[in-house]
């Protein structure tokens, strides 16, 4: 009898449950206006706070445009970052902006109809397509009002340490450098220069954090980058990144069998459609959105890289705060991240994503999660 009676107890709490739910009313999701998305964009030129020397060259500015769309009167923020390597220029980035022809779309949310228009305007330009790609999801979290990252479902404590970048430099630099670095929980190292070795042992002087290797295409000949490759994994070195030209695949699948380091593609590597074809070649990938043409498409290279059991590094350019955030987003689901783009410059305008405790930290902004400065 009085099990019968609790077992009525709990059938009635559940009916009455089941009322409560079934009388909760939810808004309908308001219907947009049929807006139009305005495109608007100016370039701007970045100052690094150091020179950057890389493998093949130096510089102390890199170009950027940034770009706005305007739907309903929300703004969402881009930027089309263009080092010289990748043959994108300001020009040719606000020439291929001057083409798109947001008007003709009434939903910002259609972003597979959008960004299909956007990417067959021109083969290239995968800077230029980036920055529109970047606008149109900063405004689609800003009308939902939620960051990105909460839309696509990702945990934010997942987010990875991120490195800081030292370029090829005299030791004496590299030491100044890598002291001014302290608060990182893991450095990025430039080789390729000649001084590989100085420079690895000068950062081992002052550090134990654990490195990346970014070598940039500098290594041509296979046996010397196997040689290296041995001689920096018992250096506390966790991979090595672009260590020959691109184009020698043959050698470097062969290096990547006999490494004893996971290597990285980095300048060989683009878009989607290249990720299943490097399987082989590399052990992973290192995703950029001004090479990906934003984070529609790495989102999805992401996935694919998993599903072939690639290891997933997410890296940037010099860019302000508004590309680095956008990427750091993603950055839940990946291995890596090389996300110090925004803090080599003096100039930012946005104010974003932060690096607490040498961790990427995302905040509760919706959209990319940036603010104006
Ligand atoms: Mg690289």
């Amino acid at each position: 009898m009085k099990t019968n009676r609790r077992n009525f107890v709990k059938t009635a709490g559940i009916a009455s449950l089941s009322v409560a739910l079934s009388n909760k009313t939810f808004a309908k999701v308001p219907t947009l206006k049929s807006g139009k998305m305005k495109l608007t964009f100016k370039p701007y030129k970045l100052q690094l706070k150091h020179t950057f020397t890389v493998a093949g060259f130096s510089r102390n500015t890199t170009p950027v445009v940034l770009t706005e769309i305007e739907f309903e009167g929300i703004i969402g923020y881009g930027e089309a970052s263009m080092p010289p390597y990748l043959g994108e220029s300001q020009k040719s980035v606000i020439s291929f902006l001057e083409k798109v022809d947001l008007a003709q779309f009434r939903d910002p949310f259609r972003l597979d109809e959008i960004m299909e228009y956007i990417d067959s305007i021109d083969t290239e330009n995968r800077a230029a397509k980036a920055s529109v790609d970047i606008a149109l999801h900063d405004l689609i979290g800003k009308i939902a009002n939620q960051p990105l990252y909460k839309l696509w479902g990702l945990t934010p404590e997942n987010t990875p340490m991120t490195s800081f970048t030292i370029g090829i430099d005299t030791a004496e630099v590299v030491k100044l450098k890598t002291k001014e670095a302290s608060r990182f929980k893991v450095l990025k190292v430039k080789l390729g220069g000649g001084n590989d070795k100085e420079m690895i042992n000068t950062i081992r002087s002052i550090t134990d954090v654990p490195l990346y290797v970014d070598v940039n295409q500098g290594w041509k000949d296979k046996n010397h980058a196997l040689e290296m490759i041995h001689w920096l994994s018992e250096r506390g070195i966790e991979f090595v990144e672009q260590p020959l030209p691109k184009n020698q695949v043959d050698d470097m699948a062969w290096l990547t069998e006999n490494s004893p380091l996971p290597t990285i593609a980095d300048e060989a590597f683009q878009r989607l459609s290249d990720v299943a074809k490097f399987k082989d070649v590399y052990s992973g990938i290192n995703i950029k959105l001004m090479k990906s043409t934003g984070l529609r498409e790495a989102h999805k290279m992401i996935t694919v890289a998993r599903a072939l059991d690639m290891k997933v590094m997410i890296g940037c350019m010099t860019e302000t705060s508004c590309a680095v955030s956008a990427a750091s987003q993603l950055s839940p689901l990946v291995d890596w991240a090389d996300l110090d783009g925004s803090l080599l410059i003096s100039n930012d305008v946005f104010k974003g994503m932060e690096v607490i405790k040498g961790k990427v930290t995302l905040n509760n902004l919706p959209g990319i999660g940036i603010e104006k400065i």
